[in-house]
């Protein structure tokens, strides 16, 4: 069990010039779950290896229980590693790829049985310690390579995509299990993925990248409801939040947002915040959750609207996405399953004002988020 100290932690890669990492930041809780997010090459994976002590780290400090390990081996951290390869050794049985790493460190034979067994218990592998790798399925491995990191008791797991070389079915059931593992264990973990489906269910918190500079760490919740910048909102969500370009006006009491084809009132609470935008520029988000079809479930009747053209209906079976366009913006609204909508069908959505989101055209990042979380 540990707390992990990244502070200022940069990383350039003075051949090619690259900087993976600026000015990484955060102090990761003893037993949290931490999922690190963001698009392939944003800098999670590099973030993970200074961790872990495999890739040396350019400026800052990290630590791992109060104690700076910028110049401590891998070995001497008190860290194990899970990677999508699952890195096995394919001429052992599972019962030696999980001891191995216990033989190396000298621990006797009954702790190296007890721990193996454990693990293999915790993880429902047991019938398997006999086998070789090839004679398992994906899963199996993964199950495998986690178990090796497991029956190393570490202060903290690091995992590095674990689940990206697995079908989407077993992905699910794997998520589960590791989540399951982290209530069980309520050990460390620093859990890299591109996938914000999987950072949503298993993180504890989420840390979003982009271009090696973290965008936001907060809770799914927060992350959802409260994105920091446009970036944000548009990674975190499918489908993604829809943007509409267009200005603030104000006369009196009343306040709109006026896009090229449609105009919605902004009620009372976002009017402080939104007043130095009068006249001025200003994206306007909502979730595709967030709109209504008029006169379907949930319309209220008075709410604003939008006016729209159909492009493409997906039925879900849960539930159906549109695909709209208005002016020339094109979005994205989730309406009932049963909606009769058809392809070119004019018609209006409602919006569900509460769940706005107004952002800086010119910074991008969201406007009085503080005012939001109140
Ligand atoms: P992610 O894990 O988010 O996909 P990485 O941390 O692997 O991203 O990479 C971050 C950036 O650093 C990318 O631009 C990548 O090309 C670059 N990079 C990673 N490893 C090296 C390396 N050994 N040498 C040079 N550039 C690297």
């Amino acid at each position: 069990m540990a707390v992990v100290n990244l502070n200022n932690v940069q990383k350039y890669y003075p051949a090619s010039g690259i900087k993976a990492v600026t000015d990484f930041n955060m102090e990761i809780k003893d037993g949290e779950f931490v999922a690190l997010v963001g698009p392939s090459g944003c800098g999670k994976s590099t973030t993970l290896r200074m961790v872990a002590g495999l890739e040396d780290i350019t400026e800052g400090e990290v630590k791992i229980d109060g104690k700076v390990v910028n110049n401590l081996a891998p070995k001497n951290r008190d860290i194990a590693m899970v990677f999508q390869s699952y890195a096995l050794y394919p001429h052992m049985t599972v019962y030696d790829n999980m001891a191995f790493g216990l033989k190396l460190r000298r621990y006797s034979k009954e702790e190296i049985r007890k721990r193996v067994y454990e693990a293999a218990d915790i993880l429902g592998i047991r019938e398997l310690v006999d086998r070789r790798p090839k004679q398992l399925s994906g899963g199996q491995r993964q199950r495998v390579a986690v178990g090796r990191a497991i029956v190393r008791q570490p202060k903290v797991f690091l995992f590095d995509e674990p689940l990206s070389n697995l079908d989407a079915k077993m992905r699910v059931q794997m998520r589960v299990e590791i989540s399951q593992l982290h209530s069980r264990l309520q050990t460390t973990m620093i859990y890299v993925t591109h996938d914000q489906v999987e950072a949503m269910t298993m993180g504890d918190r989420i840390v979003v990248m982009r271009d090696g500079f973290i965008q936001q760490i907060d809770s799914p919740t927060q992350l959802y409801d409260f994105p920091a910048n446009k970036y944000v909102a548009s990674f975190i969500g499918t489908p993604p939040m829809n943007f509409f370009e267009g200005r603030i006006e104000a006369e009196g009491e009343s306040m709109e947002f006026k896009s090229e084809s449609f105009t919605v009132s902004i009620p009372a609470h976002w009017q402080d915040d939104l007043r130095e935008y009068t006249g001025k520029a200003i994206t306007f988000g909502i979730r595709p959750e967030d709109l209504r079809l008029k006169g379907g479930e949930g319309s209220t009747g008075d709410a604003p609207l939008i006016p729209a053209k159909i492009d493409l209906v997906e039925p879900m079976g849960s539930e159906t996405y549109l695909y709209l366009t208005t002016g020339e913006t094109s979005f994205i609204a989730r309406v009932e399953s049963h909606t009769k909508c058809k392809i070119d069908d004019q018609l209006e959505l409602e919006v569900d004002m509460n769940k706005a989101h107004f952002f800086n055209q010119e910074t991008e990042e969201a406007v009085s988020i503080q005012q939001r979380n109140q």
